[in-house]
């Protein structure tokens, strides 16, 4: 069986395909200033696009969001059907480490919970150029709450992501690849267990009896459920933190 088919089937139906919430989404957007009919956004790594019907809801911004998943794309462009939104949303299926965009050309960069995909530091300096001088950033990305942790939980993630790191270093590169830090915020809870481990897992029983309850979907399952045990467990020790950030120059 096909891991990415197994991780689209899993995810396709959730919430969100990562932690974050509205409320989140609508309070990084209120710390850039006010958007208009000629503002341009582009949203990387969409997947259905919870974040994106939330800045088209909230601004007056034309939206491109892009994804590689173009069955996560197809969701997406259901919804922007059904609001009517077509003639400022569009969605394009683009890998993020290679983006066809001229440069200077968006007024704000947004992406939840996707950046790791191509790397915290890599997307922040691949990205910037896109940006129109002065232009924001705003990306959430997995970042230790505290300086020192568990062994078991520093263990865990840097095995899974081993660019997670404190809040201060990811300031730190943000300054590096040319933004000025505005402000962050860390997701509360209900980000991560309401918005994304609780819909995905109160499914898992009908996926795993869809494939036949095979050993490697329940193998696949049980990693997402250690995934989630960690963080009821050390939630005091990380988060998604949202960063908002502005284009020097
Ligand atoms: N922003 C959404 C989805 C986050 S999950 C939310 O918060 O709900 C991460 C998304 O990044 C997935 O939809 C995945 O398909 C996409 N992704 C992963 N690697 C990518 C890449 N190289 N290029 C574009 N999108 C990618």
């Amino acid at each position: 069986m096909d891991l990415l088919e197994l991780i689209i089937d899993f995810h396709i139906d959730g919430k969100r395909q990562g932690p974050g919430s509205d409320e989140a989404t609508k309070k990084a957007l209120s710390f850039i200033p006010q958007l208009n009919e000629h503002s341009q956004i582009l949203d990387i790594g969409c997947g259905t696009g919870a974040q994106t019907m939330i800045l088209a809801q909230n601004t007056n911004a034309n939206i491109i969001a892009v994804d590689m998943l173009p069955q996560f794309l197809g969701r997406l462009n259901k919804k922007i059907d059904d609001k009517n939104l077509n003639n400022r949303v569009g969605t394009k299926c683009l890998s993020m480490d290679s983006l066809p965009f001229e440069e200077k050309s968006f007024d704000v960069i947004w992406s939840e919970g996707a950046i790791y995909n191509i790397g915290f530091e890599k997307g922040l300096s691949q990205w910037r150029k896109y940006l129109k001088d002065n232009g924001y950033i705003a990306v959430s990305e997995i970042s230790w709450l505290t300086d020192t942790r568990p062994s078991e939980i520093d263990e865990y993630w840097i095995n899974a992501y081993s660019e997670i790191d404190t809040i201060d270093t990811k300031l730190s590169i943000i300054e590096k690849c040319g933004y000025t830090p505005i402000t962050h915020f860390a997701l509360d809870d209900h980000c991560w267990i309401d918005n994304y481990y609780k819909p995905i897992f109160e499914r898992s029983e009908a996926f795993i009896n869809k494939y036949n309850y095979s050993k490697e979907v329940k193998e696949f399952v049980e990693a997402g459920k250690i995934e989630a045990e960690m963080y009821t467990r050390f939630k005091e020790y990380y988060s998604y933190v949202f960063y908002i950030a502005k284009r020097v120059g």
